[in-house]
């Protein structure tokens, strides 16, 4: 069928984002702004069109969650494990390293340290997961719900709470 068949009903039921209709235009989604009356209005584009949009839209995407990750990774190495007290320098340890080196041990230490929720039963998801989909309000919302802990006090806290030591 030509694109202009198709109306906002057959969208996600019979066309998906991505279906490329016999006039050659590829279904990028459905607009829902008001101006496009009550049912929202099918947004087609030219092959070529769609592909440079999506590959854009990637590239964004993976910046802000760069961006997003960057800026939890400070808190982390300000924080430490707020349940053991483990730092930054506690982990570099006192050998001399080369740049490069620290740089991976600053690396590891972010890694080590977990956004742990105080109050299971607040959670609404784990902060590093949701990077891309919520807000950024949103996840630093969850992140006031947690303390800073390192994986040993992590698996610790959590196995006494929800889950069996393995
Ligand atoms: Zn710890």
């Amino acid at each position: 069928m030509l694109s202009t068949a198709y109306t906002y009903k057959d969208y996600n039921k019979t066309i998906k984002r991505g279906f490329v209709s016999d006039d050659n235009l590829k279904l990028w989604s459905m607009d829902k702004r008001p101006s496009f009356a009550k049912h929202g209005y099918l947004n087609w584009r030219t092959i070529e069109e769609w592909e440079t949009a999506t590959e854009k839209k990637k590239a964004s995407t993976k910046k802000n969650r760069l961006e997003r990750r960057g800026i939890l990774n400070t808190m982390k190495r300000e924080r430490g494990c707020e349940v053991c007290g483990m730092t930054l320098q506690d982990f570099m340890g006192k050998s001399r390293r080369t740049k490069e080196n620290k740089a991976f041990m600053t690396d590891m230490f972010s890694r080590m340290i977990d956004f742990d929720h105080l109050n299971p039963k607040e959670k609404s998801f784990n902060v590093g997961d949701k990077l891309d989909r919520y807000k950024w309000d949103v996840i630093l919302k969850e992140v006031d719900k947690c303390r800073t802990a390192c994986k040993l006090c992590h698996d610790k806290h959590s196995g006494n709470q929800t889950r069996k030591v393995k």
